[in-house]
This record gives structure tokens, sequence and C-alpha cells, in this order.
């Protein structure tokens, strides 16, 4: 069986997100989406909830799974049996550091290789900080967030301001 992990903040899910899982679920017969603990950020949502955001909105995708964890991405592939790490890229500025973070996890893990999907240009510009930005200015979040999770966001914004 093919499993690959999707790993990321997710905080929260944009529409970028959820475009990256959806065509990678197609080449795999499991895509892990997993919410990687950072402890040097200090996140919007906390890790269940957007562990429960990534369930909701991925929940009418059979072969998707929505996981956590706090290990070394290389380990936790391992103790999943993944062989494959999925990555976004965006822009040329993605590019440097996700090519650091493939030969290193390949070094750390022999048995994990990184693959690229390209941005859809309509999310070229997304992410989820900019998202956050925006939610301070009461803009139609439709085009960059999930349906199920504008309200969520909403009404952490307006906890928080
Ligand atoms: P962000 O950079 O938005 O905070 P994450 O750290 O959660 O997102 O990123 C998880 C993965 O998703 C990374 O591989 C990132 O490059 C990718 N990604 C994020 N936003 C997009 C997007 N709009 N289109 C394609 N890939 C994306």
């Amino acid at each position: 069986m093919s499993i690959a992990i999707y790993p990321g903040s997710f905080d929260p899910v944009t529409k970028g997100h959820l475009n990256i899982i959806a065509r990678a679920a197609k080449s795999f017969d499991k895509l892990i989406v997993c919410v990687m603990v950072n402890s040097d950020k200090h996140p919007m949502f906390s890790l269940e909830e957007r562990v429960d955001m990534l369930r909701r909105v991925t929940c009418g995708m059979e072969n998707v799974e929505v996981d956590f964890s706090d290990s070394l991405l290389a380990e936790y592939a391992k103790s999943r049996g993944a062989g494959v790490i999925v990555k976004g890229l965006r822009a040329m500025s993605d590019f440097e550091r996700e090519f650091q973070m493939a030969i290193i996890n390949h070094k750390l893990n022999p048995g994990l290789d990184t693959m690229f999907l390209t941005a859809e240009h309509q999310f070229m510009y997304l992410s989820s900080s900019m998202v956050k930005e925006m939610g301070h200015y009461h803009v139609d979040l439709s085009d960059f967030l999930p349906q199920e999770i504008i309200l969520d966001f909403i009404a952490r914004i307006q906890e928080r301001y």
C-alpha cells in the first residue's frame, strides 16, 4: 500500500492546502495529513482545533486520514510506514527551505522521498498568515478558506481583537 504524509501547521487549513490534499490523495492509497507540533510557533488555533477543522474539511475523502505528531517527521513517517512526504510549492521563496528539508529527511530516513506539487495559480499567493492578516479587515474569506471553517475563523478573530 502506498502511504504519503502531508505535514504542516494548518493554522488554519486554507483552500490552498485543501487543493494539495485533494490532488495528492489521487496518487496514493492513503494520504495522512499530519499537523506537526512546532514549539517555536504561537498558533492561532490549538492543535485539537486544527485537527478538528482538517477532519471536517476532508470528511468526504475516503483515503485521507488526519493525525498530529510532535516527533521528527522522518521518524513519524517510519512509524506510519510512509515512503513519501508531499509538499506544496507556491513560489521560488518556498523552494530553498523545502529542498534543504527534503535532503535532511532523506538522510534521516533513506526510505523516505519528498514529492512536490506546484500550487495552482489561484492559490499561489495564499498562506495561513496572509489569511490571518486579511481577517482583521473583514474581507470576504470565501476564496481563501474552506466554507466549513469560516465561522470558526471569524469567531477567533473577534475573540482576539
Ligand atoms: P502556511 O505556509 O500557509 O502557514 P503550512 O506551514 O501549514 O502553511 O504548510 C504546509 C504545506 O502546505 C507546505 O508544504 C506549504 O508549502 C504548503 N502550502 C501552503 N499553502 C499553500 C498553497 N496556497 N498552495 C500550495 N501549497 C501550499
